[in-house]
Parts: C-alpha cells; sequence; structure tokens
C-alpha cells in the first residue's frame, strides 16, 4: 500500500504548453489550409444561425456538445468542403464551451457577459492526438474522405517530443497561416534541498515601465524593464496613423466595394497589427522566463503577483486607456503564472490596492511619486517604486484586505537590484540598429545611421547573458511621469 501512495506522490505533474509554429506551404496548400479555416467558419456560422431560428421559434437553446454533432451528422458527408467530421466537431467544442463559460457567468450575475453571436469568415481548426501525422517538421493535416492527402511543412521544430503532443490547432493571423502545437509537458523535478522552497516568497508588482518589479527574499529585488516594449508600441501607433492618414482617400464611401488599393492597405494593416502582437507577446514571455529563471536561481518557491484589476475599469481618458490597454495585462501575468507552474512555483495572484502607496519601512501611506523614486515624508524611507510595490505585495493575503504591518512578515526591501531587459531583439532597442520605423534624424539621409541591419545573435535564454550592472533608469521627463506605469 505504501508503495502506491509513494508512486502516487512521486508522479510528477503535467502541465499544457502551447508554441506556435509558423507554416512553410506552397501556393496549392495554402489554398486548401484557407478552405478549412473558411469551412470551419462555415460550421460556425451554422451553430449561431440554428441557435437563432430555435431562440425564434421558443425552443431552449442548444448547446451541448453531443447535441451539437447530432445536427452536424445530420448535414451529412461534403457539406463543409474538405472539412472533415473530426475538425468540425473541433468547431462546436468551441462554441459550446464559450456558451457554457458565459451562462455560467451570467448565473453568477454578469449581466456583460455574451452568448457567441459574431459570424466570422475563418475560424481556428483543431485536431486532438491521433487524427493528425507529425513527421519531425512534416504535418499531415486531416480532411474529409476522397481528398487527397494534405502535408504542409513547419518552419521549426516543434519544441515538445513527439509523444507529449496532445492537439494541433490551425489558424491565420494577418494572412500568416501558422499551427499552435499544445503538449503535455511534466513539471520540473529538482533535485532534493536545491529546489524551490515554498516558505521563499516573492512580491511581483506587474507595471507599464516594468513589466515586474520582484522583491524577494534575502533583500534580493529584479527589475525587468519594458522599456522597449512601450517603444514598440509607440513607434507602431504612429506608423499605423501614417499609414491611415495616406489611405484615408481611398477608403470606400458607404454602399461602394472597396478599390484593390483599399484592399491592399487593409491587408497591410493587418499584417502590421499581427506583427506588432507577436513582437509585444514574445517580449513578454522573455521577461517572464527572466523572472522564472530568477526565481529558481533564489530558491524562491512562491511568487505573489498584484492582480491590478481594478485599474483596468476606470476611465482616465484617452490617452491613459490606451496605454493600460498596450499593456495587455492579462497575457503578461498569463505567461508569468504558466512558467511558474512549469517550474513548480506556486504563483497566486492578490489584490494590489495600496501597495504602491505603502512606505514598506513604516507601514504608513505616502504620497504618490511622481517619477521612478518612492520617498516617505514620515520616516525618510527612499526606494524604487515598483519594487516597494513588490515589497508590500509578499506579505499580502490573497483575500486581500490591509497590509499586515508585523515586520517579521515583511521580506526586506531590496537592497541588491538586478536589472534586465524586456525584448532585447525589438528593432531600435540598441544604438547599432535603428528601428526603421523612425524618421531618419538631423533631418536628412545624410544623418541616417543607413539601412537597419539584423540584430546581434542571441545565445542561449536571450536576457540572462547580459552583465547585471546594466542600469537602465534614466531619469523621465516629468510629462510621461502621470498615471499608473
Ligand atoms: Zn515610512
Amino acid at each position: 500500500m505504501w508503495c502506491l501512495a509513494v508512486a502516487i506522490g512521486m508522479l510528477p505533474g503535467v502541465v499544457h504548453r502551447t508554441a506556435r509554429i509558423g507554416l512553410r506551404t506552397t501556393p496549392a496548400q495554402r489554398r486548401r489550409c484557407f478552405g478549412l479555416l473558411v469551412s470551419a467558419g462555415d460550421v460556425w456560422s451554422c451553430v449561431l444561425d440554428l441557435a437563432r431560428w430555435r431562440r425564434q421559434d421558443g425552443l431552449p437553446p442548444l448547446a451541448g456538445y453531443q447535441e451539437l454533432c447530432c445536427e452536424l451528422a445530420k448535414a451529412g458527408p461534403g457539406t463543409f468542403g474538405e472539412l472533415d467530421t473530426r475538425g468540425a466537431r473541433s468547431v462546436l467544442r468551441r462554441y459550446s464551451d464559450a456558451w457554457f463559460a458565459t451562462a455560467k457567468r451570467r448565473r453568477d450575475s454578469d449581466a456583460t457577459a455574451r452568448y457567441p453571436r459574431r459570424k466570422r469568415r475563418l475560424m481556428p481548426v483543431r485536431y486532438y492526438h491521433g487524427t493528425f501525422t507529425l513527421d519531425e517538421r512534416r504535418l499531415r493535416l486531416p480532411v474529409a474522405r476522397g481528398c487527397p492527402p494534405l502535408w504542409v511543412r513547419l518552419d521549426r521544430d516543434p519544441p515538445y517530443p513527439a509523444d507529449q503532443i496532445r492537439s494541433i490547432t490551425l489558424l491565420n493571423e494577418g494572412g500568416r497561416l501558422s499551427v499552435e502545437v499544445t503538449a503535455e509537458v511534466p513539471v520540473t523535478t529538482h533535485p532534493h534541498g536545491r529546489g524551490p522552497d515554498p516558505a521563499r516568497v516573492a512580491g511581483i508588482d506587474p507595471g507599464i515601465i516594468h513589466p515586474f518589479a520582484v522583491a524577494g527574499p534575502d533583500a534580493q529585488g529584479l527589475l525587468v524593464s519594458g522599456r522597449a516594449i512601450r517603444a514598440e508600441t509607440h513607434l507602431h501607433l504612429q506608423d499605423t496613423r501614417r499609414r491611415a492618414r495616406k489611405a484615408a482617400s481611398r477608403a470606400p464611401k458607404p454602399g461602394q466595394a472597396g478599390s484593390r488599393r483599399w484592399r491592399q492597405h487593409r491587408r497591410r494593416q493587418r499584417q502590421a497589427e499581427a506583427k506588432h502582437r507577436r513582437r509585444v507577446k514574445q517580449a513578454q514571455h522573455e521577461a517572464a522566463r527572466t523572472v522564472i529563471d530568477w526565481c529558481l536561481q533564489h530558491r524562491i518557491g512562491t511568487l505573489k503577483i498584484g492582480a491590478p484589476r481594478g485599474v483596468l475599469r476606470l476611465k482616465a481618458g484617452r490617452r491613459h486607456n490606451k496605454r493600460i490597454r498596450d499593456w495587455r495585462i492579462g497575457h503578461l501575468i498569463g505567461c508569468l503564472h504558466d512558467k511558474a507552474e512549469q517550474a513548480g512555483i506556486t504563483a497566486v495572484l492578490v489584490d494590489e490596492r495600496g501597495t504602491s502607496s505603502t512606505c514598506p519601512a513604516c507601514h504608513r501611506l505616502a504620497p504618490k511619486p511622481r517619477g521612478r523614486a518612492f520617498h516617505c515624508p514620515r520616516c525618510g524611507f527612499t526606494g524604487h517604486r515598483d519594487l516597494v510595490g513588490g515589497a508590500n505585495i509578499a506579505p499580502r493575503t490573497t483575500e486581500g484586505g490591509p497590509i499586515p504591518t508585523d515586520e517579521r512578515q515583511h521580506v526586506a526591501f531590496p537592497v541588491e537590484i538586478t536589472h534586465r531587459r524586456a525584448g532585447p531583439h525589438l528593432p531600435g532597442v540598441s544604438s547599432t540598429r535603428r528601428d526603421p520605423r523612425r524618421r531618419p534624424h538631423h533631418g536628412g539621409p545624410r544623418g541616417s545611421p543607413g539601412r537597419p541591419r539584423p540584430a546581434p545573435p542571441q545565445t542561449g535564454t536571450s536576457l540572462a547573458n547580459r552583465p547585471p550592472a546594466e542600469r537602465e533608469d534614466q531619469p523621465t521627463p516629468p510629462h510621461a511621469n502621470r498615471g499608473k506605469r
């Protein structure tokens, strides 16, 4: 009996991880892949239409996966082009999940939850284990019976062993075809006495200037700078504006079909959007990876992440609203949470209200700092603003409530601070590689640093190899210091 218990106790947990991989296709393969996505969009539209008809006839809604599958079977083969039953069922699964998630939120008296209602031309298709074939970089997607087999090529090796891969999702983003590979990955096991210790707690204050400010035990701290991400967002907005201004005169009048040049403009805009999203997400993933590596190095077993839920709903004017939207806090916290889970670190969300305005030394309220430096007028404490947040988040419980004033529960305010950057690969991050979206400076081509050069090659994890002495806390101009960063 005990050996069974030991065996269960020793079973490592598993987590699901997803990687997105681009596809290399011939024009014919590309056409067929888009055909699958369009057919999936048709399935989605059919389900929405069905729901509408039933609502109009006063019939109860049809949302169970099994019932929807019965309806699909009635449609018969060949209704949805090359899309096979398993692909079509994945769309039904998506609808069913979305419907029940909304129903649950509405039961919990959330009146803003809406049932799926928007038709889409393209819908992602998911294929589960056993329906596709993955042979190194070659992937065979299942198609309807009678159609020739559809093989496509991945543009990199999947980062998981083949036997761990559970599903593959075909999707389109800004005209680029890619697949999301989801795998069941075991939680990292650490040698005894060297793994993360749950008693060692670190508080994390997510922000815009610093995506993660970590206050750990032993007066250790980590600051990840997100200025490159913010620059990327800023340039993308400028670029979008410039493009929109140029194309505005070509916009079709109401009732007109768009011209070819207008459609080209729209396509380019979608591509730029997708590229921007990819860049920001990649940088956020790297920032989270830096935090987790640092935590493992310091044997931190519990991460308390400040959840800024209240900030998101505040209306703070168009500029600040845009800043908050561009922050992508859901993704930021999500990737940190996932990476912590896989590393065997417990991550919990705590209410961060008041943590950035309480002095970590005397636990009294202090005025909101204008810049990066926090100063307590009562006891004279001075420290980095975001680390103050982190140090106050660490002793908090999940339920929120006042910050405990007990000295023993607090992590010591970080004295030794490690500085890292998020998005070191982003264009314009170093002086030798200017972002091509920036206008040449000094007025003309004479002052231009020339054509954009590729980023320096990266070795290993992109952020870890930098010398820790890189300080980047330049004083910010006073106009840039408003609001939550
Ligand atoms: Zn104080």
